[in-house]
Formats: C-alpha cells, sequence, structure tokens
C-alpha cells in the first residue's frame, strides 16, 4: 500500500513538474513517432509520447489519419492491427487494440495527453490519403478546426507529404507552422507558398546541401527524417539545422548535450 502511494506520489511530482515547465525545450531532438524504441512501446501510443516527453525532447511526432466515418486517429501505417484505416469505422477500430493495451487514439485524446505538459512540442503529420487529394485536404483542414478546438495551437507543428495538404493547412490557419516532407520543392518554392520550413529526408539533403543555408537565409526552418546515426547527426549539426527527427533520441540528446 505504501509504495502505491509513493509511486501516485512521484507521478504526481513529475506530471506537476513538466506543467510547471514554462517553456518548450530548445535542443533540436524531435521523437520519431514518439520515444518507443528503447522500452519497445508500440510507435504513436502515448506512451511513447509520454517517454519523449520525459526525456525533454523539444518535438514528439505522431501521424494522423482519418477514419471512414471522419475520425481523426493517430497511427503510422495506414492500417491498425490489419484494418485499413480510411476505409473501417472508428468503432470497428476500437476492437483491436496496441500492444501494450492502449486503444487507438484520437487527435483529440493525443492532444489532450500532449498538453498536460509544456516542454515537448506536438509534431503533428497529416498523412496523405490513399483515397484522394480531396480527402487529403479534408483531413488537413479538420486537422486544424481540431487542434484549435483543443486550444493546442501553442503545442503544434504541422508536417505533411501532401504539398495539397500542408497549402489547405495554411489557408486554414495563416500562422500555422507547416513543413513540408516530400522533398522536391526547392526552399525559395516553400517560402513562396507560406510554408515554415522543411522536414527532408536526409539523403535529399546530402544530393542538396545547399538548400540548408538557402533555406536559413530565407527563415524557413530545417529539419531532416529519419535520423538514426551518429554521423549523419553530427553532419546536420554542423549545417545547422533546427530540428532531427530521430528514432534514437537518446543517442542525439547525448550528442548535443
Ligand atoms: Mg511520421
Amino acid at each position: 500500500m505504501k509504495s502505491v502511494f509513493l509511486l501516485f506520489l512521484i507521478s504526481t511530482l513529475i506530471a506537476y513538474q513538466s506543467y510547471s515547465q514554462k517553456s518548450f525545450h530548445k535542443n533540436k531532438v524531435i521523437a520519431h513517432r514518439g520515444a518507443w524504441k528503447a522500452n519497445s512501446y508500440p510507435q504513436n501510443s502515448l506512451a511513447s509520447l509520454n517517454q519523449a516527453i520525459a526525456l525533454g525532447c523539444e518535438g514528439s511526432e505522431f501521424d494522423v489519419w482519418m477514419t471512414a466515418d471522419g475520425v481523426l486517429v493517430v497511427n503510422h501505417d495506414s492500417d491498425f492491427m490489419g484494418m485499413p484505416i480510411e476505409t473501417t469505422n472508428y468503432k470497428q477500430l476500437l476492437t483491436k487494440k496496441h500492444e501494450n493495451g492502449e486503444k487507438l487514439a484520437t487527435v483529440e485524446e493525443y492532444l489532450a495527453e500532449g498538453k498536460k505538459q509544456k516542454g515537448t512540442k506536438l509534431i503533428f503529420e497529416i498523412k496523405p490519403s490513399k483515397i484522394s487529394v480531396e480527402r487529403s485536404k479534408e483531413i488537413a483542414e479538420k486537422s486544424v478546426l481540431a487542434v484549435k478546438k483543443m486550444k493546442a495551437k501553442k503545442w503544434v507543428d504541422y508536417i505533411t507529404f501532401s504539398y495539397e495538404g500542408g497549402l489547405k493547412v495554411i489557408e486554414t490557419d495563416p500562422k500555422a507552422n507547416v513543413a513540408y516532407l516530400t522533398g522536391d520543392k526547392t526552399p525559395a518554392e516553400l517560402k513562396e507558398a507560406g510554408f515554415f520550413g522543411f522536414d527532408y529526408n536526409i539523403g535529399v539533403l546530402k544530393k542538396n546541401p545547399q538548400w540548408i543555408k538557402e533555406a536559413k537565409d530565407l527563415g524557413l526552418t530545417v529539419n531532416s527524417w529519419t535520423v538514426n546515426n551518429e554521423e549523419d547527426m553530427r553532419w546536420l549539426l554542423k549545417m545547422g539545422t533546427d530540428f532531427i527527427t530521430t528514432d534514437e533520441p537518446e543517442l542525439l540528446l547525448s550528442i548535443i548535450d
């Protein structure tokens, strides 16, 4: 009984500490799908989000799809436990769980969890619909409205492979921070379209290293995915990147420290 109370006390203290944190961390570390690897948490679970928060990452990334009946949910793959999200109703998706027993989180539930603290930003990836570009735009608009409804604007930066989806976010909330993922636009094109920056594959940046300086000169942010080895991390840091998205947040934190 004593140990249960002690555990409660400790978790309350940790929760209080992270809530009383005044501003977001500035260490460039973005945990890719949360910090899941070291503890074998399911990717994109609340457990992996909370681990990224506990580590003190600047951001924790997560992926968003829309169910057949219009519910925004957090998952990486286009299917959840074998059920294709875009053509399955939300209630049906609830018949299966993550391996740690968590249910498939809605965007609202995920944002509510992330808002319990003020140190780690929530990097909201809008997945392009496999059904149509129109649906990608609808998901983008709904995402912005969900963030607004949850009063989570301060926490959220968006990323997306859908150029049209990104433009829709900017149109819906001109103040939103949106970074583009695909790697087929120059910094000048992104600036012109109103993007906040790019988040390009490390291979794309190795081939076009000049884009990093061009982006910085234009006032755009530079992020890269998915950077898991020390050599690439050090190269990006030397080039002056703003963020690095990694499955190895502990390693990157130790390098930056
Ligand atoms: Mg992602």
